[in-house]
């Protein structure tokens, strides 16, 4: 299920049960900011997700509403996290998806670290698709 960006946080997504500890993760890397782990269903041989420690659906959320000092720590641990995953040599891919168009299924913000192979073309070509020109 999609959800729209604009949406009020909700409490009970699994990201906010997994900060306060509910639900377990396989963490890779944490900070007074942000909580890295990997991701339940990988889509790349490494495939890691960074979470704010705050109440943000989005990354317009979030970069409109949270203090300084917790953005600016959040995109630091996000390349911290790469760091500490081996992937600075290699390359890796970091995406962030937000609203229905996207496909954001779990409405708190999070980012993809995807690497650990040559990840392809950006974005999937799907048949049906409308061109951008871009
Ligand atoms: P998105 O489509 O950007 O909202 O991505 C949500 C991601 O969260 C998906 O890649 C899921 O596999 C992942 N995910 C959902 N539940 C968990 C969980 N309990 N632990 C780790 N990753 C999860």
């Amino acid at each position: 299920m999609s959800v729209k960006a604009t949406e009020p946080y909700d409490e009970g997504n699994i990201f906010a049960r997994i900060l306060r500890g509910e639900v377990p993760c396989r963490k890779v890397h944490e900070t007074a900011h942000a909580l890295a782990f990997h991701d339940i269903n990988p889509q790349a041989p490494v495939h890691v997700l960074v979470i704010p420690k705050g109440p943000y659906v989005s990354m317009a959320d979030f970069t409109a509403n949270a203090p300084a000092e917790l953005v600016a720590g959040f995109f630091r641990a996000v390349g911290e996290t790469a760091r500490v995953l081996g992937l600075e040599e290699t390359g890796y891919r970091i995406l962030a998806n937000a609203g229905p168009h996207s496909h954001q299924e779990v409405p708190h913000l999070h980012v993809h670290i995807f690497g650990g192979a040559p990840l392809g073309p950006m974005l999937a070509r799907r048949a049906g698709s409308r061109e951008t020109g871009a």
